[in-house]
């Protein structure tokens, strides 16, 4: 009896140990960034009538605790899933899709935990969007994908043949066909369009690609939470400036505070760590020295909303 109670007890201490351990995990730990000089305000002459709108194609809810060290339990937050359109003279660009038709299919292919973790409601995909605006998602100049990730891409039908722009290492990623990116290698025929990073530093970023020439979107890479991962800068003729993050952080405070995500969602993910934080230091000093470059996580519902939307402008 003494025995069996010792056992118990034993097993007792380890539990609340483990479960201890587990939850200082996603206690509030403000990362210590180092300094990063940005350099000066990259020049841009965006050409008139460029303008981007917000395709909203659902979203999930999730706690904001999982988001980001220092979230709490019971801050539930809609993660959403938002494609964005570029309307530019030389072409139209997406970056990323957001949910597709089949996105009661694709989620079946989550990790159980992840299914239990999160629910999610789904939106207009972003091709009816298009289509409903007037605009042939088929004609698009092509679809910049912050990384190839499922919530990503899963609205990449019904954009068949648009080219689908990845940089080397997304490419090597997708290439290895892990389970990461199941989802887009089970799409057939893509037509994918690798670029490079050819052009010099751009804003603490090491090298950039310059899409259209004239400095209005110009990619940069992010490795980290992928391999390829990249963020994407875009001007406006107006002025205003946006970073879109793409899953470098989940929501705004991960570059603000600044905070990773806790540790047991990055072994999830499978992230690289020391690479996630040298780019959360690279965008917080950005949004430092650079207050108005808008910082658009793709999961943060409210750094979104500053966006209008197709569907609102094309009525
Ligand atoms: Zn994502």
């Amino acid at each position: 009896m003494k025995i069996a109670f010792r056992v118990f007890a034993g097993l007792l201490v380890v539990v609340v140990i483990t479960i201890t351990l587990f939850l200082l995990m996603f206690t509030p730990a403000k990362l210590d960034v180092p300094a990063v000089d940005v350099g000066e305000l990259p020049a841009a002459s965006p050409p008139a009538g460029m303008s981007i709108r917000a395709l909203p194609t659902g979203s999930m809810e999730s706690r904001a605790a999982f988001a980001f060290r220092g979230g709490t339990w019971n801050d539930i937050r809609q993660f959403s899933m938002t494609a964005l359109l570029i309307h530019h003279p030389k072409g139209d660009l997406l970056i990323d899709t957001g949910f597709g038709k089949d996105v009661d299919e694709h989620v079946k292919r989550l990790p159980w935990i992840m299914q239990k973790l999160t629910t999610y409601s789904k939106g207009i995909p972003a091709a009816a969007q298009l289509s409903a605006a007037g605009i042939d998602p088929h004609k698009l100049a092509g679809i910049i994908l912050t990384h190839a990730h499922w919530d990503h891409v899963s609205g990449l039908d019904g954009f068949e043949g648009v080219p689908v722009m990845v940089d080397a290492a997304e490419m090597n990623f997708i290439g290895e066909k892990t389970r990461n990116t199941e989802l887009l290698n089970s799409f057939k025929d893509i037509n994918y369009k690798q670029y490079d990073f050819e052009g010099g530093p751009y804003l603490g970023f090491p090298r950039s690609h310059d899409v259209y020439g004239d400095g209005s979107v110009v990619i940069v890479p992010s490795p980290g939470h992928t391999p390829g991962s990249v963020i994407v800068f875009v001007t406006l003729p107006m002025g205003m400036r946006y970073a879109l993050l793409g899953d470098l952080v989940w929501q705004t405070e991960g570059v603000e505070l600044p905070s990773e995500r806790p540790w047991p969602v990055r072994r999830l993910l499978g992230e690289g760590d020391a690479k996630v934080r040298e780019n959360i230091a690279r965008v917080n000093a950005i949004s430092k020295k650079f207050p108005r470059i808008q910082m658009l996580p793709a999961h943060d519902a409210r750094a979104f909303r500053m966006i209008q939307t197709l569907s609102a402008t094309a009525k």
